[in-house]
């Protein structure tokens, strides 16, 4: 490591030591892009019930961590995070992305709805975001035809549990199923919808059967998702837009 003796670059590097202040909270979240273009905003949370209205929703609250067991898992795997000790600090992390440690004033200050019980939905992947971000996803139950039709073409036109499909009989009618049911905070999206037909869909026991993400491609995406390099490149695509967004407003050449 190359020796620093600007106040500033010492500064910098100190978020990337584990210096807690003794008996502060502090709450783990992280910043990066997906590969759709999505800024992803996530924590950790603890369920905290259900929403009264309908569609039914979980109620998620950011949950206070213990500090030096997420500081040494996340360096044991590589995913060094920034402690952010006061909200002068937090610019510094919103331009780098990844994940920081917030002690809890500051993530009161930046994400107060998150300390409070918040609605969510959850997607295929298991990651839990606001229903606005998901938008049409979370707005429509019943997917459009195009969307059924996509779901019934990758399965190959065929129910996913017997195989039956309407090409060798005519009584088999093929359904878009919810995996994770719409009234359990599930999504009308492509990794969560399913192809089955009339009668295991009536019989599916229970309703919610996780076996079936191994059909949509959402098994290898959860995985892939724990990866490193994963990790890395959805942090660099994060700080890849900040940087030309800040470039755009700022009129700076490319
Ligand atoms: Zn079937
Ligand atoms: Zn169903």
């Amino acid at each position: 490591m190359p020796r620093c003796s600007n106040p500033l670059e010492e500064r910098i590097l100190n978020l990337y030591k584990s210096a807690p202040i003794d008996g502060a909270e502090y709450y783990f979240f992280t910043l990066a892009r997906s590969e759709d273009g999505e800024i992803i905003e996530s924590c950790y949370s603890h369920f905290a019930g259900f929403t009264e209205e309908k569609p039914r929703r979980d109620l998620r609250v950011a949950s206070p961590i213990r500090y030096e067991v997420i500081w040494r898992t996340l360096n044991d795997v590589g995913q060094q995070p920034l402690t952010i000790h006061c909200s002068e600090d937090a610019p510094i992390w919103m331009f780098l992305g990844g994940h920081a440690l917030l002690a809890s004033e500051v993530a009161q200050h930046l994400f107060p709805h998150r300390l409070k019980p918040h609605p969510v939905v959850i997607r295929a992947t298991g990651e839990m975001v606001s229903p606005e971000l998901a938008g049409e996803a979370a707005e429509r139950r019943a997917p459009t035809r195009k969307m059924r039709m996509e779901v019934f073409d990758r399965d190959g036109r065929r129910c996913v549990i017997c195989g039956q499909s309407p090409r060798n009989s005519v009584q088999v009618e093929l359904e878009a199923h919810h995996i994770r049911p719409w009234g359990m905070s599930g999504l009308t999206e492509m990794l969560n919808l399913v192809t089955l037909c009339s009668a295991c869909h009536d019989g599916l026991s229970p309703h919610f059967d996780h076996t079936l993400y191994e059909h949509t491609g959402a098994d290898q995406m959860r995985s892939r998702g724990r990866n490193l390099n994963d990790y890395t490149e959805s942090v660099d695509r994060y700080r890849t837009h900040v940087k030309a967004l800040l470039a755009r407003e700022l009129k700076l050449g490319r």
